[in-house]
């Protein structure tokens, strides 16, 4: 009798194991994401790119069962105004408790640190600055879609006009996050987490001072979630203050944070390619973000 209480209780322990796992993130599908949409050519504002890219995430959020908003907002860039348009995914919406992922999808329209300086306004590829942060959230999205999670339902916010600014000049990056946290479309959630440059190969991500300093919690608990699935990549140091995605949230008191590999030596250049970045660095945000998401409390 002994013996069969103990195996009950194994049964038990184990079905409680089997229902509380967090389900598995494919790197290769995300990888894939990247390939993608860097054949649509580069996603500056007004490019051909950029609405194909557009058309291919919404329709990939549709697929999966989101409901799917576009934000439209037009911003100042270098004097001239830019049409821009967000675009929101919500899944189970019935749900109270809410988690934000964000990551831009448009590119920098010039690759002003390249070495050479005849390619200084090409429009840059753009696979780890901004295809890479897409790429995650895209098969999170998947991954979600099937899953339900016990605590929190999930929005995924898609940013344009993040990547056009000056250089020195704050406000003029991340156009779309601005007009978002202005404008916001949706409850507010209880972590916004933003991705932004995870998929280089040498995977290098401090934390960010502004996010660390204002959320030190959130930012606590995801490097933690990340050193316990044995992804050392995470780094428990400050090396800059990033205006990214984040802040205008931030600034509205939202719970936010950023994950950036600012440690890129080929950012703003045209050999940002497909072949600088891994899945292996893509599974390390994916996993690690999933384990937020379907935290049991
Ligand atoms: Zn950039």
């Amino acid at each position: 009798m002994k013996k069969l209480i103990v195996s009950t209780l194994g049964c038990i322990m184990v079905l409680v194991a089997c229902s509380t796992a967090t389900p598995n993130f494919d790197q290769d599908k995300a990888f894939a994401h990247i390939t993608a949409q860097c054949a649509f050519g580069p996603r500056n504002p007004g490019s051909d790119g950029i609405e194909l890219c557009r058309d291919y995430l919404i329709s990939a959020l549709k697929v999966l069962g989101a409901t799917v908003t576009e934000q439209p907002f037009v911003a100042s860039v270098q004097q001239d105004s830019v049409a821009g348009t967000n675009i929101i995914a919500s899944f189970y919406p019935q749900m109270s408790r809410r988690i934000l992922l964000g990551a831009h999808y448009d590119t920098r329209p010039w690759a002003d640190k390249d070495p050479d300086a005849s390619l200084h306004n090409t429009p840059i590829p753009g696979a780890n600055d901004g295809a890479s942060g897409v790429a995650v959230l895209l098969e999170i999205a998947r991954v979600v879609s099937r899953t339900q999670p016990q605590q929190f339902g999930l929005d995924i916010v898609f940013f344009d006009l993040e990547d056009s600014g000056s250089y020195g000049d704050n406000i003029s990056w991340c156009l779309g996050s601005q007009y978002f946290a202005d404008n916001m479309p949706i409850n507010e959630p209880e972590k916004a987490i933003i991705v932004d440059m995870i998929g280089d190969k040498n995977q290098n991500i401090h934390m960010d001072y502004f996010s660390y300093h204002n959320h030190p919690i959130l930012v606590k608990e995801l490097w933690e979630t990340a050193h316990e699935l044995g992804f050392n990549s995470f780094k428990s140091t400050i090396k800059q203050a990033i205006f990214d995605d984040h802040y205008p949230l931030i600034q509205k008191g939202i719970n936010a944070a950023v994950i950036i590999d600012f440690d890129y030596p080929l950012w703003h250049t045209m050999a940002d390619e497909p072949s600088a970045c891994s899945p292996a660095s893509l599974e390390a945000i994916g996993e690690t973000l999933l384990h937020i998401i379907y935290a049991t409390q």
